[in-house]
């Protein structure tokens, strides 16, 4: 780990070639090169997400079962799931990576964990980083029936959470819940320092807003997946730097198929130490841009801009775009134009917007953000309409304040008896 940051880590990736052949799915189809150089390297195949769902569940597996520590399944949107899984040595690396960002995580932390424990690994990554540091952990988990928003904005108060592991819309989000609960964000929450954000890009516009709806708590980024864990952790200085010491990036040239270790295009990633699950040249199907510039917090990694996947860039007329644009351009002037929530969609060629503002001037803010968006995706028809926050946030989605109960068997007189749904 002395070489630069951007040598071809030869020995490293060689090894992770001799672990990948003991997987079924790597066997045979990795052909041995004499002398491995980048050449050599970029004739090896892709491995795609298609191959990694059609191994499901353990076609990668590289180790015996028994030496697994967790195993774990992509929130893909396909239906068809994909597995991963860790020994205790990847967990290490993992979580001693992942804990290099700028949040500075110790044992004085109490940190919020509200992303997913169910079957993804983002939640057990905070988890067992903040455990591995000593920090307290309240371990609130995402999409579950016994985490309503009001339970969160009390854990939120009433403890000294200072940290927040979550996706950015849900900062925007509890900001919003704690508004409507009589609550202001800026004030009332002094403890919590910075929220994590992963999972979803993030646009300056978007961050800068909600950082100043919880009056300047900073909001940092840590991007990875399932399949590989963190990939990338934000510096005190706002840039994203990839874990490049522990993994070997390529970006595939979209338009050329070339692959550079700059630029901008398709985000392929070999971990150097992986071994349950090794992967040789995984095509992450995100879109980002990677930069070998030097950055003022010293550290020596490069930086990545992640711009959104592959498929998540739709069309209107001649002009491609994605959320990230636009999100870029409806979030700017939020505390002029009062933005709380926007969505978005193609229709006849178009460009439909609903937000929803809290504004004396509702026009204006519509108006406001038309023009922002056209000036994004210009010679795109664009409506703007603004809509009841409802739309966005279900009025359920606040004001439910009982977590899921135990099942019950034996009720009183006076009780409705209850199916196993445990509501
Ligand atoms: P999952 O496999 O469900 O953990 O989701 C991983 C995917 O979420 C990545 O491939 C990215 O598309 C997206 N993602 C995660 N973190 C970030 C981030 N910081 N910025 C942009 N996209 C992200
Ligand atoms: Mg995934
Ligand atoms: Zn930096």
């Amino acid at each position: 780990m002395n070489a630069p940051a951007h040598a071809f880590p030869r020995q490293q990736l060689e090894e992770a070639l001799l672990r990948a052949r003991s997987a079924p799915f790597y066997e045979g189809r990795l052909p041995r090169a004499e002398k491995l150089d980048r050449r050599s390297w970029e004739r090896l195949p892709l491995t795609r997400k298609e191959d990694l769902r059609a191994a499901y569940p353990f076609g990668l597996l590289a180790v015996p079962q028994s030496q697994l520590s967790t195993y774990h399944e992509s929130s893909g949107t396909s239906g068809h799931p994909i597995s991963s899984y860790f020994t205790e040595s990847d967990w290490e690396d993992i979580l001693s990576r992942f804990l290099r960002n700028g949040v500075r995580l110790r044992r004085e932390d109490m940190v919020l964990i509200k992303t997913p424990y169910a079957l993804v690994t983002t939640a057990h990554q905070m988890h067992g980083a903040a455990r591995s540091v000593g920090a307290t952990i309240v371990p609130a988990d995402n999409r579950s029936a016994n985490m309503p928003y009001s339970r969160v904005l009390r854990l939120l108060h009433d403890l000294p959470v200072t940290v927040a592991w979550c996706m950015p819309t849900e900062a925007l989000l509890w900001a919003y819940a704690a508004r409507r609960a009589g609550r202001a964000p800026a004030r009332d929450f002094p403890r919590l320092r910075t929220f994590l954000a992963a999972g979803e890009p993030l646009s300056a516009a978007k961050r800068a807003h909600i950082e100043a709806l919880w009056g300047g708590k900073r909001v940092l980024i840590d991007y990875g997946s399932t399949e590989t864990g963190s990939l990338a952790g934000e510096c005190e200085q706002g840039r994203l730097h990839l874990w490049s010491d522990r993994l070997y990036f390529e970006v595939r040239d979209t338009q050329t198929g070339e692959f550079r270790e700059e630029g901008a295009g398709s985000l392929v990633v070999t971990p150097l130490f992986r071994e349950a699950m090794p992967l040789i040249r995984y095509d992450l199907e995100d879109v980002v841009e990677i930069s070998h510039a030097p950055c003022e917090c010293g550290r020596t990694l490069p930086t990545i801009r992640v711009l959104g996947r592959k498929t998540g860039v739709m069309n209107a007329g001649t002009r491609a775009f994605s959320a990230l644009e636009l999100e870029e351009a409806v979030h700017a002037n939020a505390a002029e134009t009062g933005l709380w929530f926007w969505r978005a969609r193609v229709r006849d060629g178009a460009l439909e917007a609903q937000i929803h503002v809290e504004t004396q001037n509702e026009d204006a803010a519509c108006r406001r953000i038309l023009q922002a968006i056209e000036a994004t995706v210009p010679g795109v028809r664009v409506r703007v309409a603004a809509v009841p926050a409802e739309c966005f946030v279900p009025e359920a989605l606040l004001s439910r304040e009982v977590p899921m109960q135990k099942p019950r068997f034996l009720f009183g007189e006076n009780e409705d008896w209850k199916s196993l749904d445990y509501a």
